[in-house]
């Protein structure tokens, strides 16, 4: 910590055992119990603030390492450890959190560290109790399954063995040809695997239900809501945004589509096209992994002070763990080291433009990390999802103007596939959300049912889109790929709701950079301070809920 000059490989680690936790966190209990003022209480809630940020800084250590190298033994057991322990972890939190929201001294509280945090305390307390705790352990075990079933998809292709994101290079192919022959052993192989698919989304679904019943919930979208966190806005603040994009935005993206169509020069737009958006092919960026980085450094320099000093001292201390490696997971992500108040960013390079999309979007959410990482209440930093995907989502298009350090002369296309890209992905990720909230209203459907669910949905969210006939895409399965549906439930809507802001970000700086990143940044120094729609409020930005925001949005659109 005290050393200046660290560098991310080169960390201590050490395993936080549950016994000296335990042994910490017991001795805190006791400690806020017998607290005699706010300012009292207080000092011993900074020592809740060092046990957590020393553990969770162990277990990101330990995931990143084991990410880095699947085959590394030690890691992994780490991770294991980790796994088993972490019910006890919440638990204490819990505990622990019921104890600050019912204190003596809350008014002091709420001053120190907001209002916001004793809301959170109330959603949590809303969501877990311990009656919930096998249920989630079978939970666990479901959404495992699915995601090996997934990792472990292999297909031959022109002579290679390929996964399924490394196929997915000639998904995208600007040969037609390939596209719908990669497309083809796709579907024959998940065909080999749909009634697995089926029922392990069936037994999590009645899994979920279960625990909906457990908390005497009707179903289970509301304590899906208190999963998300979600602390101030409904389900019906949810279905007046998705009608908005149904009346307001799908046409747009109908027309985005077709006007693709015919760039394309193709009869009608199938689902092999699209990912697809020059019949000269996709943008790839120039050079290698080190010229992205010089790339992202140039980039950053000259966009603003703040974003200079971030890039550097991620530079310095080696917070990347970038490169495709054997033995690495697939994904990209950023996390923050509390400890060393360190953003770090693990992702898998791989030629593509989502290399350069790590350079954006990940640093992005790191950037924000950088920015806030001094705030001593660490409260602060609970971000709810949709409000963290405006930070990396936002940095997207702020960073659009250097694009041609990346892609040479075809910078223009990629801002051109990006912002398409960003506006056809709302209704995509609206139709996500409403499928689990008829699914989880109506958990008696059944797979065949579910499936008509969707095929309604694509019509009305993509009616551009044709599937030429294909025995997986065609019967309403698209969402099988689609890891949140499985993994994290109503997460999905939160991209939306983040893509909206970030294409008022990207209105605003078509007319004056300069004041667009100001807001940025006061956004981003805002971290959870106060409720999402309260700090788009706060500069100058308007609410996804507001009545009329898709119309307002889509007239500034400049296509
Ligand atoms: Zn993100």
């Amino acid at each position: 910590m005290k050393n200046e000059n660290f560098k991310l490989s080169e960390l201590p680690y050490e395993r936080i055992t549950i016994e000296s936790f335990e042994k910490e966190t017991t001795e805190i209990l006791k400690e806020f119990n017998a607290a005699q003022s706010g300012e009292e209480q207080f000092s011993v809630h900074k020592k809740y603030y060092g046990v957590m940020g020393k553990i969770t800084t162990a277990m990101i250590l330990a995931g990143m390492r084991h990410d880095g190298n699947v085959s590394d033994e030690f890691y992994e057991k780490e991770n294991e450890y980790y796994d088993e322990i972490s019910p006890k972890i919440e638990s204490f939190q819990v505990k622990y959190q019921k104890l600050l929201f019912d204190s003596n001294y809350r008014t002091y509280f709420e001053n120190k560290i907001g209002k916001v945090p004793f809301k959170d305390i109330e959603i949590k307390l809303k969501a877990f109790a311990d009656v919930l705790i096998p249920l989630k352990q079978e939970e666990n075990i479901l959404t495992s399954r699915y995601n090996k079933l997934i990792a472990q998809i292999k297909v031959e292709f022109k002579g290679e063995t390929l996964n399924l994101s490394l196929l997915g290079k000639y998904l995208k192919s600007k040969d037609r040809t390939i596209r719908m022959e990669a497309a083809k052993v796709r579907s024959e192989k998940l065909l080999t695997i749909v009634d697995e698919l089926d029922d392990i989304f069936d037994k999590l679904v009645a899994n979920r239900n279960a625990q909906a019943k457990a908390m005497k919930y009707d179903n289970y979208v509301e304590l899906g809501y208190y999963n998300m966190k979600r602390n101030s806005y409904d389900k019906n603040d949810v279905k007046a945004f998705r009608n908005q994009v149904k009346e307001v935005l799908v046409p747009v993206a109908s027309q985005i589509h077709e006007a693709r169509r015919k760039r394309l020069a193709l009869e009608k737009l199938d689902f092999v096209d699209e990912g697809v958006y020059f019949l000269e092919g996709n943008p790839i960026p120039i050079g290698t992994a080190d010229d992205i980085f010089t790339a992202g450094k140039t980039m950053y320099s000259e966009l603003s002070s703040e974003t200079k000093e971030f890039f550097n001292f991620m530079l310095q201390h080696e917070l990347f763990d970038i490169l495709g490696r054997p033995n690495k997971a697939a994904g990209g992500y950023m996390e923050m080291l509390m400890l060393y108040k360190a953003p770090i960013i693990f992702a898998n390079f791989n030629g593509t433009s989502g290399d350069v999309d790590v350079m954006t979007h990940e640093c992005g959410h790191a950037f924000q990390g950088y920015l806030t990482r001094n705030d001593e209440i660490v409260e602060h930093n609970n971000i709810t999802n949709e409000t963290a995907e405006v930070h990396s989502m936002s940095m997207e298009f702020f960073t659009g103007k250097w694009m041609d350090l990346f892609f040479g002369s075809r910078g223009d296309d990629y801002q051109k596939m990006h912002l398409e890209d960003a506006i056809a992905f709302i209704p995509y990720g609206c139709m996500i959300d409403e499928f689990q909230e008829i699914i989880y209203t109506k958990p008696e459907l059944t797979p065949d049912e579910r499936r008509e669910v969707w095929k309604q949905l694509e019509k009305e969210y993509k009616p551009h889109l044709a599937f030429e006939d294909d025995e997986f895409f065609s019967e309403g399965r698209t969402w099988q790929l689609q890891k949140h549906v499985y993994n994290w439930p109503f997460y999905y809507i939160d991209y939306c709701l983040a893509q909206t802001c970030a294409l008022q970000f990207k209105m605003i700086m078509d007319e004056d950079y300069k004041e667009a990143w100001q807001k940025y940044l006061a956004f981003c120094l805002e971290s959870a301070t106060d409720y999402f729609p309260v700090m788009l409020q706060n500069v100058g930005l308007k609410s996804p809920f507001a009545d009329g925001f898709m119309k307002g949005l889509v007239e500034k659109i400049k296509l």
